[in-house]
């Protein structure tokens, strides 16, 4: 890791130049942080879930026409990624109440919404990612009106993929967060691309039937299980095989039946 110059340094991931110009190395650690940073611990594979999670989803929304930033994934904790501005936002789709939303506005957790709806935070940990309106994005030049009206048609496309996708896997897809970069193009314009992650940390899975977080509340709210719940996500979309699931039984039996 002390090869290359790193970039920044977030609280569950680390960016690294890349090896040609406009890319970058993400890096995926094993730090969990919640409220602010104010909770903190390190949960043994997250990062290995997340980079793989993260990749299978990116790719996913790349074939249905989600421009992102993903290129390849490196190797157990990196991708390989497009350098890219990123929006000062936080885009968060909600389906189900949960979380800040049941706690501002009275609602009971696990409430369906009557549509799903799309909020923004500003990216700012020393305010704690405060929830604005688009009033606010505009006023203060956060996003323009054409990139604003991008990044709700994509997330909203990219919900309604997911939730198929997870509902295909009895999973809930209750809400998650999103990122947007801008990919600077040859004639010195940019075009908005989805960016960060999308993985366990950033959403909220409830498996259909019972209702059990698969998801990073695991950690928030001391529910324990936490990479338990990662790998069974993992597991359910196809992405481990179940020699490399270290909380599954070594299945790579090598046949005698000659
Ligand atoms: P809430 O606003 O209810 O805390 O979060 C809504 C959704 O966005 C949840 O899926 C939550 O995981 C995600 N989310 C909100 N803020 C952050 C953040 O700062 N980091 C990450 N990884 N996810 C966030």
């Amino acid at each position: 890791m002390s090869r290359r110059k790193q970039i920044y340094e977030g609280k569950a991931k680390i960016l690294f130049e890349g090896p040609e110009p406009g890319t970058l190395v993400q890096y995926f650690k094993d730090d969990a942080t919640a409220f602010n940073a104010q909770k903190k611990a390190t949960l043994d594979g997250k990062g290995i879930l997340n980079n793989r999670i993260s990749e299978f989803v990116m790719l996913r929304l790349g074939e249905i026409g989600i421009p992102t930033h993903f290129i390849k994934r490196l190797n157990m904790r990196e991708q390989l990624i497009k350098e890219v501005e990123i929006i000062p936002l936080e885009v968060i789709c909600r389906n189900i109440a949960a979380g800040t939303m049941s706690k501002r506005l009275g609602i009971e957790e696990g409430e369906k919404l009557p549509r799903s709806i799309v909020e923004f935070c500003l990216k700012r940990d020393d305010l704690g990612d405060p929830l604005i309106a688009e009033e606010h994005i505009h006023a203060f030049g956060w996003a323009t009106h054409a990139e604003l009206d991008e990044m709700i048609a994509m997330t909203l496309r990219i919900n309604d993929y997911l939730q198929g996708m997870f509902a295909g896997i009895g999973i809930k897809l209750v809400d998650f967060k999103i990122e947007f970069g801008r990919l600077a193009n040859e004639d010195g314009g940019h075009q908005v691309i989805l960016a960060d992650e999308i993985s366990p940390d950033s959403c909220r899975l409830w498996d259909a039937e019972t209702d059990r977080k698969l998801d990073k509340d695991r950690f928030r709210r001391d529910l324990g299980g936490v990479t338990e719940a990662y790998t069974e996500v993992a597991s359910r979309l196809g992405i481990l095989k179940e020699n490399q699931n270290k909380h599954a039984p070594n299945l790579s039996v090598v046949s005698n039946d000659d």
